[in-house]
Order: structure tokens, then C-alpha cells, then sequence
């Protein structure tokens, strides 16, 4: 409650481009509808579905939490459709191009891809710490051999 009135603060003094994200659990994934039109009403600009990073709390709770990629697949990419036709920016986060085929182009990454090329680093404050995301995905992403025949080999965070 108190995050949606703040939501509509932002937007009452001007905020532009307001971003959410919304992070897929075993809780939320099947009303990701609900939520596209929720926030397209409150007037935000662009909704990130982002697949959950395992670890922390995450880690200790799998299996209330989680929910596999192919299970999320549908239920995503009705809404990333729906998006586009109530006329709200719909982003994926976190999830390899090759789990997105078809809507490759609402990869959020696909804004890194100018830093990524000049293989510089991008730096994400995240509450109270800056992380540096090029080293970092590569700790907590993998890619297998396959993954060297892919087209997006070379801007992929791997899986
Ligand atoms: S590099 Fe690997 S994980 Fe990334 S899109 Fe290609 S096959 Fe998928």
C-alpha cells in the first residue's frame, strides 16, 4: 500500500520513465496479467519481469519460491503481448535470449549492449552497494557448449 501511494507521488511531482521490478516466484508468476495492467494504471512507464537470482533467501526457501523457466515461459510471454497492446514498456531481466525466442527485443539487457561490445563495466547501485555487473555475472550465470554456436554468444549472461 504504502509502495503504490509512492508510486502515485512520483507520478503526481513528474516522475518520467518510472521503472518497476517485479521479480517471478512460485507466488506471482501465474498473475503476471494482473500485475501489467495494475502498474500500466498507476501510470508507470516500464514493468521488468526478472528472473530470481538463487541465492540468500532465495536459496533457503527453493522450494516455496521457485517456479523453472518453462514453467514461467507462457505466462510471460502473454504478458510481454499484452504490454504492447495497452501501450506499456515490458522488459524480461535475467533470462537467456534462447528462453525468449520470438521476444528477444524486451531483453531489458539488450540497454547494455554499447557497454558490453566495448567490454567496459557496468556499474548497478543496488541499495547500498555498486556492483560491478561484468564480473559479476560471471559468477552467477553459466553457459554450456552449446552456447558457443549461438548467434548471442558473445552479449548473453549465459543461464
Ligand atoms: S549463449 Fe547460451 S544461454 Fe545465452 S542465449 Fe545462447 S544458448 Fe542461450
Amino acid at each position: 500500500m504504502q509502495s503504490v501511494r509512492g508510486i502515485k507521488n512520483l507520478k503526481k511531482y513528474g516522475l518520467k520513465n518510472l521503472q518497476i521490478d517485479c521479480v517471478i516466484t512460485k507466488f506471482n508468476y501465474k498473475n503476471l496479467e494482473e500485475n501489467v495492467k495494475f502498474f500500466k494504471k498507476l501510470g508507470v512507464d516500464e514493468l521488468h519481469f526478472t528472473l530470481m537470482r538463487i541465492g540468500g533467501n532465495a536459496q533457503k526457501n527453493l522450494d516455496k519460491v521457485f517456479v523453472p523457466i518453462k514453467e514461467i515461459q507462457p505466462c510471460l510471454f502473454k504478458v510481454l503481448e499484452t504490454g504492447e497492446k495497452i501501450g506499456l514498456s515490458v522488459k524480461t531481466c535475467g533470462f537467456p535470449y534462447c528462453l525468449i525466442r520470438g521476444f528477444e527485443n524486451h531483453a531489458y539487457e539488450i540497454n547494455f549492449l554499447k557497454t558490453f561490445s566495448e567490454e567496459k563495466t557496468y556499474v548497478s547501485d543496488e541499495l547500498f552497494e555498486e556492483i560491478d555487473w561484468q564480473k559479476e555475472r560471471i559468477a552467477i550465470k553459466a553457459k554450456t557448449e552449446t552456447c558457443r554456436e549461438c548467434v548471442y554468444f558473445c552479449i548473453c549472461k549465459g543461464i
